[in-house]
């Protein structure tokens, strides 16, 4: 399935004379941050499709070939910078006209999307007007609307182009799962790229702190709900969300394409941890505790934690730590494990499009 953002031209790509077409070579202005919006959505693997109402025939020859020649103009300048549109949609009916490409016409767009075998869930419209979000709603697509205007229907709302591009690329590498057994039922949201935003219930307080450092030290946005059969006591609870966090990051991680994979070794409040997102999964844990119970988690369910998590996330996971204080030492494990995942799912910007692994697979 192909992943597609949809261009809208004017007042998107290029830069709209208030309320007039740019029909001369002296108003083409790239909007600021675009170009570089664009090659970030291309090296990721998504096709681009430019959609735009020109309004060219009902007017003169002369005009008609201006604006012929601003097209290709933009199309040159953007090829230029290995950006390349996959289609180009342009109507040049009148408003009035009953023709079957003009915006908020979407019947070409919908066959496009059929022939093309769009993944409609991976795909986003971009452009300056609500209409564009009307057309996004009615193709099924998330929209994102690049104004200053915060009243919009809009999935996501911005006036900076490159934080619309982010935001598609952001959007990619986030996930949900859900797992439901007689013993616990988790749900779980993750964004990788985000900024340790968290909203987490347990059921076991102390729990929900420690994975709140995992998140907020990592970045990654999570809300999860999980409720358990704590009566019995917190260790289904604890292993499940290990198994779900592990599995819905590996899902956010899609095909590793880009990452950094590789955490060093982490020195922090005396917990060492190393963290590689192999496929493989593998846990090594080498820190003794010396009370039974921290707050109301126990301390042996650390472990049976990590070793979950890792099965989840199909990582090896290496973790020692020594020290006198019991609550410290498991505060700085998950903080140290954050810190490993964060730099672990971090893109490495000179090696967007690689896979790191000789293997051809992780
Ligand atoms: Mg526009």
């Amino acid at each position: 399935m192909n992943k597609v953002v949809f261009v809208d031209r004017d007042g998107t790509i290029i830069r709209e004379p208030r309320g007039k077409q740019v029909d001369s070579l002296e108003k083409l202005e790239f909007t600021p941050g675009i170009i570089t919006g664009l090659k970030l959505l291309v090296d990721s693997g998504f096709k681009l499709v430019m959609v735009s109402n020109q309004n060219a025939r009902d007017t003169s020859r002369y005009r008609r070939q201006s604006l012929a020649l601003i097209q290709k103009k933009i199309t040159k300048l953007l090829s230029g910078e290995g950006i390349r549109f996959e289609k180009t949609f342009i109507c040049s009916h009148p408003p009035g006209d009953q023709c079957k490409c003009r915006k908020p016409r979407v019947e070409l767009m919908r066959k496009y999307l059929k022939s093309m075998k769009v993944d409609r869930d991976r795909s986003f419209l971009l452009g300056d007007r609500e209409t564009d979000v009307g057309v996004a709603s009615d193709l099924g697509l998330k929209s994102i609307r690049l104004t200053k205007i915060k009243s919009s229907s809009a999935t996501y709302v911005t006036a900076d182009a490159l934080d619309a591009c982010q935001f598609v690329l952001r959007s990619m590498r986030s996930a949900s799962m859900e797992r439901k057994t007689t013993e616990t039922e988790i749900a779980a949201w993750v964004s990788l790229d985000g900024s340790g935003a968290y909203d987490i219930a347990t059921g076991i307080g102390f729990f929900d702190h420690m994975l709140a450092q995992l998140v907020r030290h990592s970045h990654i946005d999570l809300m999860l709900r999980a409720s358990g059969d704590l009566h019995v006591d917190e260790h289904h609870t604890v292993e499940d969300v290990g198994i779900v966090l592990g599995a819905a990051i590996r899902k956010a991680l899609g095909d590793k394409r880009g990452i950094e994979r590789f955490a060093a070794p982490l020195d922090e409040a005396l917990a060492h941890v190393a963290l590689d997102l192999s496929g493989r999964s593998y846990l090594s844990f080498n820190c003794g505790f010396r009370r039974e119970r921290v707050g109301d988690l126990p301390t042996e369910l650390v472990e049976d934690f990590f070793r979950a998590f890792t099965a989840g996330l199909k990582a090896t996971l290496h973790i020692s730590c020594r020290g006198r204080n019991d609550h410290h030492n498991i505060e700085a494990i998950f903080k140290a494990v954050a810190r490993a995942l964060k730099l672990a799912v971090a893109l490495d910007c000179r090696a967007r499009t690689l896979l790191p692994s000789t293997k051809g697979t992780l």
